[in-house]
């Protein structure tokens, strides 16, 4: 087998990726425009990213702020907007405002807190998506919906940190149609909050669907799907490097 150079690879990857977006897109009866892809590129260096800009990629995900940070600094010539699709500490604050254009796990009002006083005292906003939490798992992150409304509201009243919308990542299933009920729950959650009087402008955006389910995330309302492997190709396992 031959193999294609970096760059063409990635570029192939993307074409494939965006053409089934668009197909469950269309599936769906949405416009083409109502999905964000966001190319997660943690573990990958700074070239596979260069090489997914180069083919028109905008906006990326990675899940660890130190990572981040260093891939950062290494593509600040390029205008990419960042998200941080893993979780934050709340320590971690200071680092994680300006960097991001979007803080995808915010899951705790101590974070929401944290943000805020960090946003302000630099004067720059924050755009965030709230992390639910559906599968109750107590090792997971993100806000349980027991807490949700508490931390909306708490999000409702700052000045310099936005919530636009809701964030989901759950439980891994071998069958892309078992996420359909977290999907549809998250959805269906989004939409009993707009009742209760949660403002559109936090509720605008739904991310979820990952590489092996993001058709099944698209024909149940994702706003934003995050796709690593599809794109960059298969990571290392979880502690096989340091
Ligand atoms: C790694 C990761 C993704 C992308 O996963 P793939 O299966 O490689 O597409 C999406 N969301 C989060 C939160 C992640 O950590």
């Amino acid at each position: 087998m031959t193999e294609l150079p970096l760059g063409a690879a990635i570029s192939a990857n993307l074409a494939a990726v965006r053409l089934r977006i668009g197909r469950a897109v269309a599936r769906s009866g949405r416009a083409p425009d109502d999905v964000r892809l966001v190319a997660v590129s943690k573990t990958f260096g700074p070239d596979s990213v260069r090489a997914a800009f180069a083919a028109g990629q905008r906006d990326f995900g990675e899940n660890r702020v130190q990572e981040a940070l260093q891939k950062i600094g290494q593509l600040a010539d390029l205008e990419i907007r960042w998200h941080l699709v893993g979780h934050l500490q709340s320590n971690k604050a200071r680092k994680a405002v300006g960097p991001f254009a979007c803080i995808q796990s915010l899951d705790s009002v101590e974070l929401v807190e944290r943000l805020e006083a960090e946003a302000a005292s630099r004067a720059v906003s924050v755009e965030t998506l709230v992390q639910v939490d559906l599968a109750g798992e107590a090792t997971k992150f993100g806000a349980t919906p027991d807490v949700l409304e508490g931390l909306l509201a708490r999000a409702a009243q700052c000045r310099f940190v936005r919530v636009a919308g809701l964030m989901l990542l759950p439980p891994y299933f071998d069958d892309p149609e078992d996420a359909r009920p977290f999907f549809r729950r998250l959805r269906a959650l989004r939409d009993a909050l707009a009742q209760r009087g949660v403002s559109a402008a936090m509720l605008r955006e739904l991310s979820m669907g990952m590489s092996h389910d993001f058709e099944v995330a698209i024909e149940e309302g994702a706003t934003i799907v995050r796709i690593g492997t599809a794109i960059f190709g298969s990571r290392p396992p979880v502690g096989a490097t340091g």
